[in-house]
Formats: structure tokens, sequence, C-alpha cells
């Protein structure tokens, strides 16, 4: 395939600047908090909802919500922020605008034989309704989602990094077909339990799939022959990726674990052909073409 070299920079919302510094957080109220994996399921994921009633925030899909844990770190300062994507949507949950959705990964790992608990998602995962949070932001400007419904966009997601994906898919919910972007989603979980907001505890995004928003899975670990990873999948199924490729206005995001991007990557090269990929990547970072937010 030829080096798409004709692209015009696409033009991007003004995302709203940092409204509350770290060091300056508003407190919102927790409104939900759900559990997205099973119970007896070694991965605990959360859907956790806060109000933002009475503050200025505000933010577009794509941005991130700071969240500052409560205490001191062991110099003494309040502890520092963590970044969590936005799961909602610029118009805020279904039932209630001031109302916005975070997905939650508690972390958790061995050490010898000591056992880490990860500060700040631990305390977000057993936050309970009527709790107050600080957070901050919103943050990112990048990665935020173009209103311009001739835009295919080509989404790539690991674990918790479906959250900014949630929002996409809920934004264009119930507009006509003519007033939504193409969507392709390959969206990579270890197995089904915790293929979060596509499964049966949580179908936020088979509700919202159609030909239009066209969902890719790959698990992982749930069949040990058949082990399959978002690049994986990309490279058994890239059809839609080159015909958006093809059409020539198309922005690829990629979200979750760090590490990702190099598979995905390497798919592409193969489609752009390994000559021109240098300078297609090159070219496709300058004009904010490609996206990508892994932690
Ligand atoms: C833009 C962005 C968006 C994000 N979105 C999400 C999201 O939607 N959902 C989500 O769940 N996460 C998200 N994250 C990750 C999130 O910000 C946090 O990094 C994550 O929740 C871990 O924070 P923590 O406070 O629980 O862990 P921390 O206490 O910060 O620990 C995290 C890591 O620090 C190291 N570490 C710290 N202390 C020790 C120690 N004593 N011994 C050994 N290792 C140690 C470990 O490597 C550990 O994995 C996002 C990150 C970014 C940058």
């Amino acid at each position: 395939m030829e080096p798409v070299t004709n692209l015009n920079p696409l033009e991007r919302l003004e995302a709203p600047p940092m409204l509350y510094k770290p060091s300056s957080p508003v407190e919102v109220t927790v409104i939900e908090n759900t559990r997205l994996t099973p119970e007896n399921y070694s991965e605990e994921i959360r859907h956790i909802v806060l109000d933002l009633k009475g503050t200025d925030y505000r933010y577009l899909e794509g941005q991130s919500m700071g969240v500052i844990a409560p205490g001191e770190d062991e110099r003494g300062k309040p502890n520092r922020v963590r970044l969590y994507s936005i799961a909602s949507p610029a118009m805020g949950e279904p039932e209630n605008p001031s109302h916005v959705a975070l997905c939650v990964k508690r972390v958790v790992f061995e050490e010898g034989q000591d056992t880490f608990y990860g500060l700040c998602s631990n305390y977000l995962c057993d936050v309970k309704p009527g709790d107050k949070v600080k957070i901050s932001g919103p943050n990112g400007k990048r990665f935020v989602m173009p209103r311009d419904p001739e835009v295919d966009l080509l989404l790539f997601a690991a674990g918790t990094g479906i959250a900014p994906f949630r929002a996409f898919f809920m934004r264009l919910s119930g507009l006509p077909a003519e007033e939504r972007s193409n969507i392709v989603l390959y969206y990579g979980s270890r197995r089904m339990e915790d293929h979060v907001y596509y499964n049966d505890l949580n179908n936020d995004l088979g509700n919202l799939a159609d030909s239009k928003n066209v969902i890719h899975s790959a698990l992982s670990r749930q069949d040990p022959k058949k082990k399959m990873h978002v690049q994986d999948r990309f490279r058994l199924e890239p059809g839609p990726v080159e015909e958006a490729l093809k059409r020539g206005k198309f922005l690829i995001y990629i979200c979750g674990i760090k590490g990702m991007e190099k598979g995905i990557e390497d798919v592409f090269r193969d489609i752009v052909g390994p000559d021109s990929w240098d300078q297609t990547k090159q070219e496709w970072k300058e004009k904010t073409i490609w996206n990508q937010e892994v932690y």
C-alpha cells in the first residue's frame, strides 16, 4: 500500500484545559462502585461513578481525570495524583448528566514474600456511595475524540484501556447513521470475565455495537491453545483498517497496557509497507493521527 502523505491535519475540538490542579483539587461524591469482573475472579475491575454536580468540571471524550488518594507520602507531602481515563461521554452518564464513570483495576502484585497494593487504585476500588473523592483535571488534549463523522476511528484497547472507548461509543449512540463515524475496535483482555463492558455482567459496548461500530475481541487466556492478543486479532482481520486507510480520513487511538503499541505498529508496518513505514508513522504522529495512551 502507498504511504498516506496527503492527509490534512484533522480539526480537533478545543479540549477543556485543566480546571482543577492536583494542588487545588475539587471534592466530588461517589454515586456507585460496582464490580465489573465476577467476585471469584482473580482480576478486580470496577465501574465507579462520581457526581460532578456543583463543580465547574467539564471534559471531552478521551480526556483523563486525576484522583488524589487521601493521606501523605513518606515525605509528608499529599499523595501524588493518579490519572484515570474518563469512561463517560461529555454529556455524562445516561441517568444523569453530572455523573461521570471511571473504570479502575485494583493493582495488587506479589514481590517475593510481600504483597504490594497500589495506593490509589485500592483506595478507589474501596470507596462507597456517599464518600467524597478529591479529583483534578481534566487531563490530556491529544486523545480527544473528533466530531467529524467522516473520520473513521481505529481503536485498540487492552484491559482498562477500554474506558475512553466506552465514552466514544456512548457519544455517538442515538445519532443517525450519517452523523456517526465508522468505528472499528480491537479489544483485548485475558478472558470473557475481564472483557469489561462487553460481557454478561455489563454489556454497554455490545448494546451499542452495530454495522458502524464493529468490535473485534481478543482473549489471551480463555483457551490455552488459542492465545490471542489485540495485535493478533488485528493481524487476522485487518480489513476494516485497510479500507479506512484507503478512504484516507482516519484517526488511530491505542489505549491500555504499556507495550501493546509495539505489536499494533508491526501490523500497520506490514499494511503500509516496511519501506515507507517510518515516514508514514512520523507523519501520523506529527498530524496527531496516531494517538496512544499506554500505562
Ligand atoms: C493517561 C492514563 C490513564 C489511565 N487510565 C487508567 C484507567 O482508566 N484505569 C486504571 O485502572 N488505570 C489507569 N491508569 C493507571 C493509573 O493512573 C495508576 O497508575 C494505577 O491505578 C496504579 O496506581 P496505584 O496508585 O494503585 O499504584 P501505585 O501505588 O502508584 O503503584 C503502581 C506501580 O508502582 C510500582 N511500585 C510502587 N510502589 C512499589 C513498591 N513498594 N514495591 C514494588 N513496586 C512498587 C509498581 O510497579 C506498581 O505497579 C492510567 C494512567 C494514565 C497515565
